[in-house]
């Protein structure tokens, strides 16, 4: 898919056009170029982006980490950066947003992403976390209190009783 057509996919999932979404974009056809990246249609590419905002719904729709598949992670800083992995090559880069992004209802798309260098906007970076292991899928358990199952890494072990995370906080607060 060309740039024009791409962008159009990751407008039409974002649901809007903004300056956030184009920034995540952005991000992810520079990592692209950088880490010969192509669509993930399994956990191929993993990103940990240090956001939640506008800019992750474009790397979803460009590159196919999704939350789902357990190969877009969150790592909290509230800062503009995004790294990403390719399990293929075991390459991996930080993009930290260091430049102004457009708005892109003013802008020609295709125009910007050919005149404009990368490095304006983003600095490149050796990632600093290591590449999270592989999804993994987790037994299950029935919560000894509320009778609901849920995945065994979320459940917590109090005076013996198996408990899923509502009734854990709830026990240590009423001591049921
Ligand atoms: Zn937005
Ligand atoms: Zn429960």
């Amino acid at each position: 898919m060309d740039i024009l057509g791409l962008w159009q996919k990751a407008v039409d999932f974002h649901g809007h056009m903004c300056g956030g979404l184009l920034t995540g974009f952005l991000a992810s056809v520079y990592a692209s170029s950088i880490l010969t990246l192509d669509f993930s249609a399994d956990e191929e590419v993993v990103c940990i982006s240090e956001n939640d905002a506008c800019g992750v719904d474009a790397i979803q729709s460009m590159l196919g980490c999704t939350v789902g598949k357990g190969n877009l992670l969150f790592h909290m800083t509230g800062k503009s950066a995004y790294s990403f992995y390719s399990r293929k090559t075991g390459k991996s880069v930080r993009l930290l947003k260091v430049g102004d992004v457009p708005d892109p209802k003013t802008i020609d798309i295709v125009e910007y992403c050919r005149s404009r260098g990368y490095e304006e906007i983003f600095s490149f970076q050796n990632t600093v976390i290591a590449i999270p292991e592989r999804a993994r899928i987790f037994d299950s358990y029935i919560c000894d209190c509320c009778g609901e199952n849920t995945g065994a890494n979320w459940i917590r072990i109090q005076n013996g009783k198996k408990l899923c995370l509502d009734c854990a906080s709830r026990y240590d607060r009423f001591r049921i």
